[in-house]
């Protein structure tokens, strides 16, 4: 498994350098070509782990969904799950008390998004959750879409990728769990051919 990026330093935002024990980069396979995108490490999760969407409810939820798509395996709770997919975050660090990362800590971290998905060139992208989706609609679609829920699952077809956006898991029903799986799998299908 790899982390493309190593920083530890960056220090861009005050609030975050102090509410943070690490600055927590995408982790799994680039060469799948397949990328989900999340908001920012949960302070009982990834700020602990070192690996986005791990060690909590979120993570777990994620988890499965990467199990039943064939992209993880079913693992101990403590280990690294090893990963056919890459799973990073559009901001590094945890902020205070768990809260939405500001707009200006979101322009902010851009960058490291950014060389991951350079690097990438992802065939289908994953954005989780409305914060993720605005990320990936305005480099992919030139337009930042105002609601996540009338969106999910709903493959977008742009030039040389697959757009699926997916509720974030910590607000996820079963049926709509459901409905992303069953989409995605469409999505992956003719991509192993
Ligand atoms: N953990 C992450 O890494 N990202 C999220 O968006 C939520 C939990």
């Amino acid at each position: 498994m790899i982390q493309l990026l190593g920083d530890q330093s960056c220090a861009r935002c005050p609030a975050l350098v102090a509410s943070r024990c690490r600055i927590v980069h995408g982790y799994g396979d680039p060469s799948s070509r397949i990328v989900f995108i999340g908001e920012a490490p949960g302070r009982h999760g990834a700020d602990r782990t070192g690996v986005p969407f791990s060690g909590d409810k979120s993570g777990r939820a994620l988890q499965r969904i990467l199990i039943d798509l064939g992209m993880s395996e079913d693992q101990q709770p403590n280990d690294q799950p090893q990963l056919r997919c890459f799973v990073t975050n559009i901001v590094r660090c945890c902020p205070p008390a768990n809260r939405t990362p500001t707009l200006r800590e979101q322009a902010s971290c851009a960058p490291f998004l950014a060389a991951e998905l350079d690097t990438i060139d992802p065939q289908i992208i994953v954005p989780i959750g409305i914060l993720a989706l605005r990320a990936v609609a305005r480099r992919y679609l030139g337009e930042a879409p105002r609601a996540i829920r009338p969106l999910h699952a709903i493959p977008i077809y742009r030039a040389g990728c697959v757009i699926v956006p997916l509720i974030h898991p910590s607000r996820i029903s079963y049926a709509q769990i459901a409905a992303f799986v069953t989409a995605m799998q469409r999505v992956i299908e003719p991509l192993r051919h």
